[in-house]
């Protein structure tokens, strides 16, 4: 009945899913890990097993409708949240059908037997997305989270105030039975105490007997200047409450990034697309671009082209594990005119006429490209 949450990964990710999966596909990656990395085929191997924990967890919540949106919400954080107090990830008794009697009870023995049951708490994850502006600045916001916390009647060991949980009679304390299923000796959760080797016979009141209670709590978080995509702040102990005197868990804050509707962030460079007048591109003058702090003016020269790029030195971000600011590429667009009067069309048309005088001479590019055109044809 123990949640503990092994990994921090994206559930998708580890499934090598994309995030419209489908049912099957979900059921089918799932299927194809657990048979590599079941630890009765790969005994004394602790890498193994942690990614078929890995894969079982994220499998747990994705083919269940209930916690797969509220992780396609919330991330972690929100699967946590319906993960309660009651029936957690050791239990597998709608999993029957997905897999018939190969997987129907092996499962249970993938869990490592924990003599002391003390678990560190599982650590969660909270995705927030920030806007460019803010991950250039630092930002500090408060954010909710779901939280299960020891209960403090009766100390986090689920027993009435004044008696203790006893030793159960099943597994004398163990938490693990042996059984013999098939082929496979298995260790299986005790039935009688779900794991946790020890029964409860007069439960406490405000938890049930879980030892936890579900919170909200509010957090303050400070997102410092230069955060980029897939960064993590760690808030250290700020996770779910250990079990039976653990520690705490993590609180991991996982950033993305808004889209920006003049920018495009790329490390500490930041880019643009800078539309110039044909006008202005012909003759050469001075344009306002905008930058994350203000706007700054950039020099065209005349005879500037359709994807010239100018670099603003130092007016991009800086990106927390460096030293000195990106910068910020302005690339030119240059524009066609639209909409043109009758007055304006006789001026381009005078222009192409005196373009034409001196074909190569204002067009080199033209030029160039009627060459290449007309060896391909030769
Ligand atoms: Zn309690
Ligand atoms: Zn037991």
């Amino acid at each position: 009945m123990i949640f503990l949450m092994a990994t921090n990964r994206d559930y998708y990710e580890i499934l090598g899913l994309s995030r419209d999966a489908s049912n099957d596909e979900i059921k089918k990656a799932f299927k194809k890990l657990a048979m590599k990395f079941h630890p009765d085929r790969n005994p004394d191997n602790p890498k193994a097993e942690e990614q078929f924990k890995e894969a079982k967890e994220a499998y747990e919540v994705l083919s269940d409708p209930q916690k797969k949106s509220a992780y396609d919400q919330f991330g972690h954080a929100g699967v946590n949240q319906n993960m309660g107090g009651g029936a957690g990830f050791g239990d597998f008794s709608d999993f029957g059908d997905a897999f018939g009697d190969i997987f129907g009870d092996i499962f249970g023995g993938g869990r490592a037997s924990n003599k002391s049951n003390v678990y560190r708490g599982a650590d969660l994850r909270y995705n927030m997305a920030v806007t460019l502006e803010q991950a250039y600045k630092g930002t500090e916001t408060k954010i909710k989270i779901p939280v299960m916390v020891g209960c403090k009647s009766c100390s986090g060991s689920g027993a009435k105030k004044g008696t203790e949980p006893s030793t159960c009679g099943t597994c004398q304390g163990h938490g693990q039975v042996r059984m013999q299923q098939g082929f496979f000796s298995v260790q299986q959760t005790c039935p009688n105490c779900h794991g946790s080797g020890k029964v409860i016979k007069d439960p406490c009141g405000d938890c049930s007997g879980s030892g936890r209670i579900k919170e909200s709590k509010t957090l303050s978080v400070k997102i410092p200047a230069g955060v980029d995509e897939g960064d993590r702040i760690r808030l250290s102990g700020e996770g779910e409450a250990g079990l039976n005197g653990g520690p705490s868990g993590d609180l991991y804050v996982v950033v993305s990034l808004k889209p920006h509707e003049l920018f495009e962030r790329d490390g500490g460079n930041l880019h643009c697309e800078m539309p110039v007048s044909i006008t202005t591109a012909a003759l050469g003058g001075e344009i306002s671009v905008p930058t994350l702090d203000g706007t700054a003016k950039i020099k065209i020269p005349a005879g500037t082209q359709t994807g010239a790029v100018f670099r603003l030195r130092g007016k991009g971000i800086k990106p927390i594990r460096e030293s000195q600011n990106g910068d910020l590429h302005c690339h030119v667009v240059v524009e066609t005119p639209v909409n043109l009067s009758e007055n304006q069309k006789k001026l381009f048309e005078e222009i192409e006429t005196l373009n034409q005088k001196n074909h190569e001479k204002h067009s080199p590019r033209s030029k160039g490209w009627l060459d290449k055109v007309k060896e391909f044809f030769d």
